[in-house]
């Protein structure tokens, strides 16, 4: 049995269509949407939902055991079904229309992440039809609350962990196939991610008597100390390094550039100082490569008229932390850096990095052999993902957690996540759909 594409172009199209939309404010949350999108899920793939053993996993939650020949060494695929929201302004369709133009599927989750889902499910579908039984068992883990950082995926590895299902091998959204390769390579290259940064949320807030009238000011307002506090942080940027993942990365190079830059892809840490100052330089996703990064993100005050002296002003900073920095670290960081006593500093949020996953084993070699077959001539490499992914969850059932979309994804679709426009090619779409039926084959 063949995979048809209009029938797949429709099903990932009907997807689309649903405004799975999570808001930062659960009341704000569609939940009606999300159950009819999973209820929908079981007419479209019928197959899928007999043979597998599908569970709800709060209101959220969707978990599928595949089963295999074997329990043992299960796999976990995983994809979330929510998106974030989208602004019509600025786009050129319908953001939940998935409206076909020029060899692309144009709406909100078409990259991030239905694509995934989608190809999860056809990849199954089209194996179960084709009375194909994997060696071990595959669970299929979808959330519908990565994008709020919710509780589902930690339920659902709970839940797992309860029944002793200890997977060999995790996949879920993160690094992808780069026409433009990294730093030292300008060729196409596939990133896996190995690890996440951590991510911590500090807010701020400076209290000062009860205000007053803008006509006979202060010498400082807390606006103007909190400014302070903003221009010491982005002064005094955190410690550069290469990190377990970045170091990973130019060593799975090292075979394929030329023997003269060998050394150096071997051992980076030779080359550490001049790379930390040109990440410096340059400054975006490779300066994020290798320290933690600080971002001050909000800022409010009670004043709320020109004439008006605010009583109390409140800042938001965003801090990624890199390998070897924590929670803890960071902020007393922080209060070294800012001396002002009327500052009172908390930590809204806090994680910790993730480990670093296993690229030396047979887990990690299955999945470049995939994408080597999909996508020849490509090299993989671990990298450290600047986002977070819910994969992290998995970090107490397993070290073998790699973060992957199977696509080509160019810097100008990369900008499209979470922003207008966001669409997938139907090619890459129909390629990704192959990549998880050569993957499922080997698991
Ligand atoms: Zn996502």
């Amino acid at each position: 049995m063949k995979l048809k594409k209009s029938e797949i172009i429709d099903r990932f199209s009907a997807m689309i269509r649903f405004k799975t939309v999570s808001h930062p404010d659960r009341r704000g949350t569609d939940r009606d949407v999300f159950i009819a999108f999973r209820n929908w899920l079981k007419e479209a793939y019928p197959d899928l939902f007999s043979y597998g053993e599908a569970l709800a996993v709060g209101d959220y939650g969707l978990l599928i055991r595949i089963p295999g020949k074997s329990g043992n060494e299960p796999a976990v695929l995983m994809a979330h079904y929510d998106v974030v929201g989208a602004d019509p302004e600025g786009w050129s369709a319908d953001p939940f229309g998935a409206e076909r133009r020029d060899g692309r599927i144009y709406g909100r989750g078409t990259l991030d992440t239905k694509c995934t889902l989608c190809s999860i499910l056809e990849a199954v579908s089209y194996h179960i039809r084709n009375g194909f039984v994997p060696e071990h068992d595959i669970w299929l883990s979808f959330g519908g609350e990565e994008e709020v950082c919710g509780e589902t995926c930690s339920a659902i590895v709970s839940f797992l962990g309860e029944k002793g299902v200890r997977p060999s091998f995790v996949l879920d959204e993160g690094g992808a196939v780069i026409p433009e390769g990294v730093p030292g390579y300008r060729h196409q290259v596939a990133m896996i991610g190995a690890a996440e940064k951590g991510e911590v949320n500090f807010l701020l807030t400076c209290r000062e008597g009860n205000g007053g009238h803008a006509s006979v000011p202060p010498k400082t307002t807390v606006i103007g100390r909190l400014a302070k506090a903003a221009v010491a942080i982005e002064k005094h940027p955190f410690p550069g390094r290469l990190s377990t993942p970045v170091k990973a990365m130019f060593r799975h190079l090292s075979g394929e550039v030329p023997f003269y830059e060998k050394p150096v892809f071997m051992f980076p840490e030779i080359l550490e100082k001049p790379l930390v100052s040109a990440a410096s330089i340059l400054g975006g996703s490779f300066n994020a490569m290798v320290r933690s990064t600080a971002a001050v993100t909000v800022i409010s005050s009670t004043g709320g008229a020109f004439n008006v002296l605010p009583g109390e002003a409140a800042m938001g900073v965003n801090v990624r932390l890199l390998e070897g920095d924590t929670v803890a670290s960071a902020e007393k960081r922080l209060r070294r850096l800012i001396r002002d006593p009327s500052i009172r500093i908390e930590v809204m949020t806090g994680d910790d990095p993730s480990p670093t996953a296993d690229t030396d084993c047979g887990a990690y070699r299955k999945l470049t052999e995939v994408i080597r077959r999909v996508w020849p001539g490509t090299p993989s490499v671990p990298y450290q993902m600047n986002g977070g992914t819910d994969a992290r969850f998995y970090r107490v059932l397993t070290d073998r957690i790699y973060r992957f979309t199977p696509m080509i994804m160019t810097e100008a679709e990369r900008r499209t996540v979470h922003g207008a426009d966001e669409s997938i090619s139907e090619e890459n779409l129909l390629t990704m759909i192959r990549f998880y039926i050569e993957l499922m084959a080997v698991l």
